[in-house]
C-alpha cells in the first residue's frame, strides 16, 4: 500500500503515516476515515505547529492516461502514485453525436439555409472540450492533493525534447549510443526525425545507429542537422565518405536527404497545446513550477531502472529527480473520469426523437447516481452484501454495478453511502505496481 494522507481536526495537512500507523490510529479511535479514495484519515484533535515536510508533486501529462506521484525531495521517498485516465475520446464522441441530432432536427424543421463558416469567434486560448477535460482533470486532482498532504512543489513535463540540449555541439562519439542526458535527447530526437527509418535504404524495424553526413573525421559538427538515422550496414558502407561522394549514384535521395536534414522537427518545443495550457495554469496555483522534458524523464526512468508505466515516468520527471528513489510497496490508485453526468434533459433515439420521459430530480433518497454505496440485504432473493457505484430511479429502487455484475432493484433502505460520486471512479491495479524487492 501506499502511504496515507492524514489531516487535523482544522482539515490542516500532515504528513503522510504508513499505513500501519493510520490502522493504528483508527483502532485506538484517534481518527477517523475522512475519505476512501485517496484513502484519507482525519485525526480528532488538532496539531499546534505540526514538522511537515513538503512534498513534490510530478506529473507527466498524456492524452489519454496522466501519472501523478508525490516524491518527498528530502529522503528521496515516493509517498503515492496514481494513473488518471481521462475521457477525451468519450467528450468528442459525444458531442459528434449532439452535432448530429441538432443538424438532422434543424434540417427537419426549418425551411434550407445556405450553411454558414466563420461566424463563431474564440477568446485567445480556448481548448476544445476534450482536451479542456484533461487539463481540468490534472488541475482537479493537484487541488485534491494540495488539501490532503503539504505540497511545496510541482514539476511537470512540458516538451518532448529539450531544444537546448540538441543545439550543445558538444557532444562526443559515445555519448550518442545510450550515454549522457545530452546524447540521449539528441539520438531520441534525430530517430523520430528520420521516422525511425534508415535514410540509405528505408529499412525499419532494425537497430538504427546516427550518422554524420559531413564525417567527423573531415570536421563536420556534431550538430542535429548533420546527424542522420542509419542501419548498420550502410552506416559501414558509407564510412568516412562524405553525403555526396556516397549518394552520387542516387541525386533524388541526396537531395531529398540534404533537404530535410536542414529543417527541424516541427513541434519540438511544443508538443502540443493541452500541455502548455496546463503549465499556465499550475503556475496559478501559488507553487512552484518546474518543468522536464520527455527526454529527461525516459534518461531518468531507465538509470535509475524502472519500468515504463505513466507513474514511474511520473516519478522521473525533472531535473530534481533524486539518484537514488526509495519505491516501498507504492500501489498505484487508478482514476478514472466519469464525468458528472449528462445535461440532454432526456434520451434519444437515432433519429433525434425523445426516447424516454423528461429527467427526473438528480437525487433520490439522499443518493444520487455515481455514489459508492454498500448494500445490505436481509431477505428475499437478493440477499446478501453487495458494494458498488449506485444508479438510482425515482421508484426508490436501485440498481447497484458491483464487481461481480449489476445487481438490480435494491430498495434504497439496504443502502449505505461510502463515497460521494466527485467524477471519478477509483481501483487499485496490481500488475502495475513495482514487484517487491528480493
Ligand atoms: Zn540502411
Amino acid at each position: 500500500m501506499s502511504k496515507v494522507f492524514v489531516i487535523d481536526t482544522n482539515k490542516q495537512p500532515l504528513n503522510p503515516l504508513h499505513p500501519g500507523r493510520a490502522r493504528l490510529l483508527l483502532k485506538q479511535g484517534k481518527a477517523a476515515v475522512y475519505r476512501r479514495y485517496p484513502f484519507t484519515l482525519i485525526l480528532k484533535c488538532a496539531v499546534e505547529q505540526p514538522h511537515l515536510e513538503p512534498l513534490r508533486v510530478k506529473i507527466d501529462p498524456g492524452s489519454k492516461t496522466t501519472g501523478i506521484a508525490l516524491v518527498n525531495d528530502g529522503s528521496s521517498e515516493v509517498v503515492w502514485a496514481a494513473e488518471l485516465m481521462h475521457r477525451g475520446e468519450q467528450i468528442k464522441r459525444d458531442m459528434d453525436k449532439r452535432r448530429a441530432l441538432r443538424k438532422s432536427r434543424r434540417q427537419r424543421k426549418t425551411r434550407y439555409r445556405k450553411p454558414r463558416f466563420n461566424n463563431r469567434r474564440k477568446r485567445k486560448g480556448t481548448l476544445p472540450p476534450s482536451q479542456e477535460s484533461r487539463v481540468c482533470n490534472v488541475l482537479t486532482w493537484i487541488r485534491r492533493l494540495m488539501r490532503l498532504c503539504p505540497l511545496g512543489a510541482i514539476s511537470q513535463e512540458l516538451v518532448q525534447f529539450d531544444t537546448q540540449a540538441l543545439e550543445r555541439p558538444d557532444i562526443e562519439g559515445v555519448q550518442y549510443q545510450l550515454g549522457t542526458l545530452a546524447g540521449y535527447e539528441v539520438r531520441a530526437y534525430v530517430l523520430l526525425k528520420w521516422n525511425h527509418q534508415c535514410a540509405y535504404c528505408d529499412a525499419r524495424q532494425v537497430p538504427l545507429e546516427l550518422d554524420h553526413l559531413h564525417p567527423r573525421s573531415k570536421l563536420g559538427s556534431n550538430r542535429v542537422s548533420n546527424l542522420v538515422a542509419a542501419c548498420k550496414p550502410c552506416n559501414q558502407r558509407k564510412g568516412n565518405q562524405d553525403i555526396r561522394e556516397f549518394l552520387k549514384e542516387q541525386p533524388q535521395r541526396l537531395a531529398r536527404i540534404l533537404a530535410q536534414a536542414k529543417t527541424p522537427l516541427r513541434d519540438a518545443a511544443a508538443v502540443n497545446a493541452t500541455r502548455w495550457a496546463l503549465y499556465e495554469r499550475l503556475k496559478e496555483l501559488g507553487l512552484p513550477v518546474e518543468c522536464g522534458s520527455g527526454g529527461l524523464t525516459k534518461f531518468n526512468r531507465i538509470t535509475r531502472d524502472l519500468p515504463k508505466t505513466h507513474w514511474c515516468d511520473a516519478v522521473c520527471v525533472g531535473r530534481s529527480t533524486p539518484e537514488h528513489l526509495v519505491i516501498v510497496n507504492v500501489v498505484p490508485l487508478h482514476i478514472t473520469a466519469t464525468g458528472h453526468g449528462s445535461r440532454q434533459m432526456c434520451r434519444m433515439d437515432e433519429y433525434g426523437f425523445p426516447r424516454t420521459k423528461p429527467k427526473g430530480a438528480r437525487r433520490v433518497k439522499g443518493f444520487q447516481t455515481g455514489d459508492l454505496v454498500r448494500a445490505a440485504v436481509s431477505s428475499g432473493s437478493k440477499q446478501g452484501t453487495y458494494v458498488g457505484k449506485v444508479a438510482v430511479r425515482t421508484r426508490g429502487v436501485f440498481n447497484i454495478k458491483t464487481a461481480q455484475g449489476t445487481v438490480t432493484d435494491i430498495h434504497y433502505r439496504f443502502c449505505t453511502l461510502i463515497a460521494r460520486s466527485d467524477g471519478y471512479s477509483y481501483h487499485f491495479r496490481k500488475e502495475t505496481a513495482l514487484p517487491p524487492a528480493a
